[in-house]
């Protein structure tokens, strides 16, 4: 049997994969089971932030590896510590709480956002996301996710999530005002619903009206954190301050995370007992996430940006194109082919694409050498032309 034939037979069917079985790989290269060479433009959804097998990071996974895999969290270990006192320093947030995904780190921020508005003696239970959001996979958030085709299967689904349109105040103040919400949670780009920043206006309408009513602003930065927007958290190209941010995916360049980070205003609204992950902080995680964070430096950074720059200007101006979207290297295209066809294009020409919803969808390592990225931008564009 083959490795395709025995996944059909034993895993559950909740992937509707690609026909490819990919095998090793390194930096923005991989390779399948016959040997034929991609340029990755996925990073697994925007997880191997610095490519496959990057020797720093590999050099920091395992040295840790062979040190101390695991103990638990009754214990002290230095690379939780080290990576939540990273992270602090470097978005002025004050504490850390470590899982083990996205969602995860988004199902603490909403025990932080209920914790925090009840011991302030409010009566308040209510979230607000946007439509069109996505916030994960588990009951409550995918309650929170704004999408309904997301929620019809799985009643009864959490309570205690509205939802109000992106880039509208006036509707997420109605809605908020209503429904007397703890928090206001929100992608600084939505991915999954299609590669679309949030527009800077209403980001900081959204500040400020949290701000005069005492409700935490949470950033969910699962997929925009971590350089992947040019900045080091999606957030700041706001020029804004979360009480609560999330961020995962980028954050293990490749093995599992989640974090939940606090700022000072809710920074004790969990104590001993309130939360906890068995696998949360594991040392070797954090050992990764902390050689990824430490390299995301302003130079990287600007790097992205320029990469970023060429990208938009060599697709917008594509012939086949509708329109381009998103900030840094998340990068959505709608072009006037099926998304699909373009996707099966370029594989087929040695260059691996996302989709999110009916665009096509960019999330090449931050590293990704300039040349590299060129050649998939040429194949990119022949297959929208095409
Ligand atoms: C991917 C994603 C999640 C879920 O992360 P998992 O690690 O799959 O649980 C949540 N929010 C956003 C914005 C995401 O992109």
């Amino acid at each position: 049997m083959t490795t395709k034939t025995i996944d059909k037979q034993y895993v559950l069917n909740t992937y509707n994969r690609f026909d490819l079985e990919l095998v090793s790989g390194k930096g923005s290269l991989v390779y399948d089971e016959n040997g034929k060479e991609y340029i990755d433009l996925t990073t697994g959804i925007g997880v191997t932030a610095f490519g496959i097998a990057d020797e720093k990071w590999v050099e920091a996974v395992t040295s840790q590896l062979t040190s101390l895999q695991h103990v638990s969290n009754l214990y002290y270990t230095s690379p939780c510590a080290l990576l939540a006192k990273e992270i602090c320093e470097r978005t002025n947030m004050s504490k850390v709480f470590f899982s083990n995904s996205g969602a995860e780190a988004n199902e603490c921020a909403i025990k932080v956002a209920r914790k925090y508005a009840s011991d302030k003696g409010y009566d308040r239970y209510n979230i607000l996301t946007l439509n069109n959001s996505f916030h994960g996979r588990t009951l409550a958030t995918l309650s929170a996710t704004g999408q309904q085709h997301y929620h019809e299967l799985f009643n009864p689904l959490p309570t205690g999530f509205v939802h109000a349109d992106a880039n509208d105040i006036d509707s997420v103040i109605n809605i908020a005002k209503e429904n007397n919400v703890c928090a206001i949670m929100m992608e600084s780009v939505q991915g999954e619903g299609g590669v679309i920043a949030l527009e800077k206006d209403f980001v900081k309408a959204v500040e400020k009206f949290c701000k005069e009513n005492d409700i935490l602003l949470i950033f969910d930065e699962v997929q925009t954190g971590n350089g992947r927007t040019g900045k080091l958290y999606g957030y700041m190209n706001f020029s804004v301050t979360p009480d609560v941010f999330t961020t995962a995916k980028g954050l293990g360049g490749g093995l599992p995370i989640g974090a939940c980070v606090v700022g000072e205003k809710a920074q004790n609204s969990l104590g001993f007992g309130d939360h906890g992950s068995t696998y949360g902080g594991n040392p070797v995680a954090c050992a990764g996430a902390l050689s990824v964070i430490s390299r995301i430096d302003d130079k990287l950074l600007e790097e992205v940006t320029k990469k970023s720059e060429y990208v938009f200007s060599e697709l917008s101006a594509c012939d086949g194109v509708e329109s381009v979207s998103g900030m840094g290297l998340m990068i959505g295209i709608k072009t006037k082919k099926p998304v699909s066809d373009v996707i099966k294009y370029c594989m087929e020409n040695g260059v691996l694409c996302l989709s999110a919803k009916d665009k096509l969808r960019l999330l090449p390592a931050l590293n990704i050498d300039f040349e590299l990225l060129k050649k998939a931008v040429e194949v990119i564009k022949t297959a929208i032309k095409n």
